[in-house]
Parts: structure tokens; C-alpha cells; sequence
């Protein structure tokens, strides 16, 4: 693939904190329709690269294209507005609104949550309301209290209300910490679902959950890529293997 087919490149990217390069001049590229999973001992630079993607973090040196926009000057609001979609860790959903409240004030219409909610739902609202929420399992939900929703529902309606805004670039920090078994499976299911004509980068520790979900992987260590390829060729890389044995 020629490099300007990949949606993401990341080339010598780096940010040193007082000196310190968390990320080291880093390179690597992502493609449309793919799930690219990071993984790396703790410390690795992994939620740093996510930060100086969405424009947490401001690099000190390389770059990121998206789309063949360069990302690393603009401000997050404008990154946000270019189709990247960032999921950190813990839900920041309205626990005292509904499921489809949730996903309602997320739909992207200019507007504050209270300026939103007093909008008419209009059939353009419903419609994205009710396919996303099919696609994160909650059709049976819309009117439940999101506050009552169990851990694994609350992540994917999380997700929902960044597909809802339809990114082409969804980015999830360990989106199955705390799930069940069973919920592990069905998110597997969820982000298989979601990758027609977008990418997702996912960071995980959970290996079986890689395994599952992974086009590619890309190993982090010490702020670089230390290997990258499929599951299979990552797992068997005797440099990766020292790596986590050692760790
Ligand atoms: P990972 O997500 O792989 O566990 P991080 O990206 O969180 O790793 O951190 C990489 C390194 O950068 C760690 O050593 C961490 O302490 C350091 N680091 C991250 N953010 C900052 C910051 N804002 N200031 C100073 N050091 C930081």
C-alpha cells in the first residue's frame, strides 16, 4: 500500500516530558477499515499516543496525517471535528438522562447539552438513535436510566455516543476493563460491527480480547514500536516475548 492510502501516519513522532521521551520518535500507520490494536508494558507511551493524536498532548517533534491532515497543530475541538472519536477509560455518560437522551444530545447538531435536549427529535435524530443503539446492544434499553445500565452496557453506550457523531477514527482506551467474559465477546462483536469505512485503535491488555479483535498490532516500548504485524507474528517476535516475560 502506498503510505498516502493509510488514513493515520504517524512518522518520528515524540514528546519529552522535562527531557524525558515518553513517546520516541514513533512511526506507524493505520488503514481504513482497520482495527489496530497498541499493547505494551505499563509506561510504554501507549495513552500518550492517543493523547497527542486527539491533541491532549502537544508533540514535541514528527507528525500525525489524518487523512492527509496534519493534526499536530491543530487545536482538540478541530481534531474532533475532523472524524476522531476518543473514548478514555472510565464512561462519561449522563448517568440521570436515558439511553436515548444519551445518544440524542451526542448527535451532532451545534449544540449544548440543554440546547440540544429542547430541540423537536426530529426522524433524522430517532433514526441514528435507534441504529446505534442497535449496533451497542440497548435497543431494549432507550428508556432506561443510563445510571442503571451494568459497567458493560455503560461502556458501549459510551461508544455509541461517539458513533452517533460518526467518526472515522474511533480510538478506545482498555474498552473491556471490568467486563464480563460475556460482555469481552459481545464488544469483540461490536467493534468487528463498526470498522466498514473507518479505523479503530484500540489499547489492550486483555490478549484473548486481541486476539479477537486485532488486524494489526502494534507493540510499544519505551515510547517506540518494538514489533508490529499480526497477532500470530507479534505473540512469536522473541524480542516481545522478553519483553513481557521480563516485565
Ligand atoms: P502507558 O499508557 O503505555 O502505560 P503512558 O503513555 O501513560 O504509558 O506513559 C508513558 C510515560 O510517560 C510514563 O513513564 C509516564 O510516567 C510518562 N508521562 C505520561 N504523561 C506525562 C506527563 N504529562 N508528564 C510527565 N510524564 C508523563
Amino acid at each position: 500500500v502506498d503510505k498516502k492510502d493509510f488514513v493515520l501516519a504517524v512518522e518520528g513522532l515524540t514528546v519529552s516530558f522535562d527531557g524525558f521521551k515518553a513517546v520516541n520518535d514513533l512511526s506507524f500507520y493505520v488503514e481504513e477499515d482497520e482495527i489496530r490494536v497498541i499493547i505494551g508494558p505499563n509506561g510504554a507511551g501507549k495513552t500518550t499516543v492517543l493523547d497527542l493524536i486527539c491533541g491532549k498532548t502537544q508533540a514535541t517533534d514528527g507528525s500525525i496525517k489524518f487523512r492527509g491532515k496534519e493534526l499536530t497543530k491543530m487545536s482538540e475541538h478541530a481534531i474532533v471535528h475532523a472524524g476522531i472519536g476518543r473514548k478514555f477509560q472510565n464512561p462519561s455518560i449522563y448517568e440521570d438522562l436515558t439511553v436515548f437522551e444519551n445518544l440524542e444530545i451526542s448527535f451532532p447538531r451545534g449544540h449544548g447539552v440543554f440546547g440540544a435536549l429542547a430541540f423537536k427529535r426530529d426522524a433524522e435524530v430517532i433514526a441514528a438513535v435507534e441504529e446505534v443503539a442497535e449496533t451497542i446492544f440497548l435497543s431494549e434499553d432507550l428508556n432506561k436510566t443510563a445510571g442503571l445500565l451494568s459497567h458493560g452496557q455503560k461502556q458501549w453506550l459510551e461508544i455509541g455516543m461517539l458513533l452517533i457523531q460518526k467518526p472515522d477514527l474511533l480510538m478506545l482506551d482498555e474498552p473491556v476493563a471490568g467486563m464480563s467474559v460475556a460482555e469481552r465477546k459481545k464488544t469483540a462483536e461490536l467493534l468487528n460491527r463498526i470498522t466498514q469505512g473507518r479505523s479503530v485503535i484500540v489499547i489492550e491488555h486483555d490478549m484473548q480480547f486481541v486476539e479477537d479483535i486485532a488486524h494489526r498490532v502494534t507493540v510499544l516500548h519505551q515510547g517506540k514500536v518494538l514489533s508490529e504485524g499480526s497477532m500470530e507474528r507479534v505473540k512469536n517476535d522473541p524480542k516481545v516475548v522478553e519483553v513481557y516475560l521480563g516485565h
